[in-house]
């Protein structure tokens, strides 16, 4: 028998353990009590470190080659097009779906790829990727109404985060993370439920609109400027509503605070087709002098060995031969093709010429699973994710300091965090290192569930 009667997940997506707990600890005080009567550490995230599929690997311990996508978007097999990666994609129970089956209550709040809406046994509320709340994004169909009142208006997302609008995108942060903690604690008090996980996408909007107002080492930094504490003031409200939600769940209850990755400052963006236009491996119908957004439609395919799409990972297609439907590298010169690819991709240097600590992922030796093969040919992280990709082409120059799609300051990082505290003698244990996948497992130990032996990770407990 486990000790823990019931377990809560508070998400706070990309909060940054080098920020949160290493030196604004002490200044919360509801983590820092959860921290002492408990554990605090890193959370090795999914490669790539992304949202998605971060949380998804994290609710079902399986890795990205299991479920079937790297990212939001994704690449039709056999196709120059993309497909994005919502709830319909998650092929595989995550660990509410094992409690429900079980005969426990759950209840999810904005947990990312819950929408299009499955039933649960007992309430959810989807998450971004949601067209509008005026879509069926609760389960049951008329918990949203509901929402509204308790909120006054719910909010799923800031829409248009990446704006130059500082003041505008805080109020608008604030509005959101408040209307979810209000509808939160109001469903935690009035469900029945076993297992209670609530995600705020707050932190990670903050995140990316506010790095280079908070961090000394970003280089747009500019001491004394008006957003200075925003990053620190912000978490020290989230610690505020922390605190309610750990008196709302009560003492048999364990109680884990978790991000899905963290972040660190942009040091720029790297135009990665435009360079490959340089390198002869990309060729366009005509050429294009000022940014443009990349398309299918505007490539020479039959003189096109490989491509590239962007975010804060690189991914590098190979235009093969019988795969692609106008590829032209032979399958027997695949191998030769990518290792030369990779070669290139590990010496590009910076804007200063300093060369990066590139990191090239060969899917095969990240992922194990049925859909590997539908990974990219290549994942790049460059300088260590420190730079993002660039897809569009046409840039001034191959080194960029704002992105196509908007102000953006922030990257992601390998290591989320984890706080938690458990009921009863035994604790978590990071001593061996966190993984997300190690989430599921301990949250089916603790409610006293069996740990199904298709799981990746392994219980904390
Ligand atoms: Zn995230």
């Amino acid at each position: 028998m486990s000790a823990a009667q019931r377990v809560v997940i508070i998400g706070w997506d990309c909060a940054p353990p080098q920020l949160v707990l290493d030196q604004w600890l002490s200044d919360m005080p509801n983590l820092k009590s959860l921290v002492d009567g408990g554990v605090a550490g890193r959370l090795r995230s999914c490669d790539p470190p992304i949202t998605v599929p971060a949380w998804t690997c994290m609710m079902s311990s399986l890795n990205p080659g299991q479920l079937g996508f790297y990212g939001f978007r994704n690449r039709k097999p056999g196709s120059y097009d993309g497909w994005i990666a919502n709830a319909s994609a998650v092929k595989h129970p995550r660990v509410w779906d094992l409690l429900g089956l079980a005969g426990r209550r759950t209840c999810m709040i904005n947990v990312p790829q819950t929408y299009p809406v499955k039933p649960v046994n007992g309430i959810l509320v989807s998450s971004f990727l949601t067209p509008d709340t005026t879509c069926r994004y609760t389960y049951p169909d008329g918990l949203g109404a509901q929402l509204d009142t308790i909120a006054d208006g719910y909010m799923i997302d800031v829409d248009g985060y990446r704006t130059g609008d500082k003041q505008w995108l805080l109020d608008e942060i604030y509005r959101m993370t408040d209307k979810r903690f209000k509808v939160s604690k109001a469903l935690m008090q009035v469900e029945e439920w076993d297992f209670f996980m609530m995600v705020e996408m707050g932190p990670d909007r903050l995140g990316h609109g506010f790095w280079k107002y908070c961090d000394p080492a970003h280089p747009k930094y500019e001491a004394g400027n008006r957003f200075e504490s925003a990053m620190y003031d912000y978490y020290l409200h989230l610690d505020e509503q922390l605190g309610e939600f750990i008196r709302l769940a009560g003492d048999n209850a364990a109680v884990l605070v978790v991000s899905d990755h963290g972040g660190k400052a942009m040091q720029g963006s790297f135009a990665m087709n435009d360079w490959l236009i340089e390198q002869g491996l990309l060729c366009l119908n005509q050429p294009i002098r000022e940014r443009t957004r990349f398309t299918p439609e505007m490539v020479a395919w039959d003189r096109t060995t490989a491509w590239a799409w962007g975010g804060y990972y690189g991914h590098v297609f190979i235009n093969v031969e019988g795969r692609e439907p106008e590829g032209i590298v032979p399958q027997e010169r695949y191998d030769e093709v990518r290792e030369d690819l990779i070669a290139r991709i590990e010496g590009i240097a910076d804007d200063r010429g300093r060369v990066m600590a590139n990191r090239v992922l060969r899917p095969e030796e990240t992922y194990s699973g049925p859909h590997v093969k539908e990974a990219p040919d290549l994942m790049i992280y460059l300088d260590d994710l420190n730079w993002r990709v660039a897809q569009d082409v046409g840039n001034e120059a191959l080194h960029t300091f704002d992105t196509e799609i908007g102000p953006d300051d922030s990257v992601h990082d390998y290591h989320g965090m984890i706080a938690g505290r458990v009921p009863g003698a035994k604790q978590l244990d990071l001593s061996g290192g966190a993984h997300l996948m190690d989430i599921a497992p301990t949250v089916l130990e603790l409610l006293g569930e069996p740990i199904p032996r298709w799981m990746e990770g392994r219980s904390l407990l």
